[in-house]
């Protein structure tokens, strides 16, 4: 773990957090979700402590999404930081900040990953400047989150983080350009993927046991219910813990870093 991340929570600990998640978005009735609840409106669910009445029974009950939901450590910063002392119900205002500051936090886990790249050392000292800012904005007060451009920080990091991973793929002969590739179900078993663009791929039950993923960019990506094994995802670049978490079954196993359900009782 890098020190940046480290220094900031990147990971949701729902025991600090108000449930903001199962409040501020939306859900639609979908195999992710066993209900249709509009934003700002509490998951029938959630209960009066903020923690979730179904924690151990998700996938059962149909909220697999919940599983695979990661507020990037936005939920108890807000709860812990920003609005100390209240929640969501005293303070509506909150939900209204929560998807604004989870994008940034996200911005900030990718940027830590970054960072943990040797072979990109020529942006880090650019990385650690729009860690830093990124970081105010998301740690700025209520009135001032209100108006931040999350798209116009975006537009500012992206640039940067794809830089990096070009740095760290650079030293892979014939990668494969898949960026955005339409892989739903694909048998890719056993394939080089080593060092492949599958930024925003969409590899939903693709079969991937034995492939090589070694430098491969994997930012956006839509692995559920993908098949990983073997070396799998661990050196694949910019795979998120909701993204491990989101894989198919046989992998689940030799998975480590997955995001938690809301914590129960
Ligand atoms: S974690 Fe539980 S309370 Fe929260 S949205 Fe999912 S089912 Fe509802």
């Amino acid at each position: 773990m890098s020190a940046l991340r480290a220094a900031r929570e990147l990971r949701a600990d729902c025991s600090r957090c108000s449930g903001l998640c199962c409040v501020a978005p939306a859900f639609a009735r979908s195999a992710d979700f066993a209900l249709d609840k509009p934003a700002r409106s509490p998951c029938p669910h959630l209960q009066g402590d903020f923690r979730c009445g179904i924690h151990d029974r998700l996938p059962e009950r149909g909220f697999r999404g919940c599983t695979v939901y990661d507020c990037f450590g936005a939920g108890q910063r807000l709860t812990q930081e920003t609005f100390p002392d209240t929640d969501w119900r005293r303070a509506p205002e909150l939900l209204d900040v929560f998807q604004t500051v989870r994008a940034l936090h996200e911005l900030l886990w990718y940027v830590a990953a970054a960072l943990e790249l040797p072979a990109a050392a020529a942006v880090h000292d650019e990385l650690r400047a729009a860690f830093a800012v990124t970081d105010e904005l998301a740690g700025a007060g209520p009135a001032k989150l209100a108006g931040v451009d999350v798209d116009a920080q975006r537009d500012r990091v992206n640039p940067l983080l794809r830089r990096a991973s070009e740095l760290a793929r650079a030293r892979v002969p014939g990668r494969r350009e898949l960026r955005g590739a339409m892989l739903l179900g694909a048998d890719l078993r056993g394939q080089d993927l080593r060092g492949a663009d599958l930024r925003g791929a969409v590899l939903v039950g693709a079969d991937l046991r034995g492939a090589d993923l070694t430098l491969a960019d994997l930012t956006g990506a839509d692995l559920r219910s993908a098949l990983v094994d073997g070396r799998g995802l661990r050196d694949a670049l910019f795979v998120t813990p909701a993204q491990f978490a989101s894989l198919g079954q046989p992998a689940l196993a030799r998975v480590t870093a997955r995001t938690p359900g809301r914590a129960g009782p």
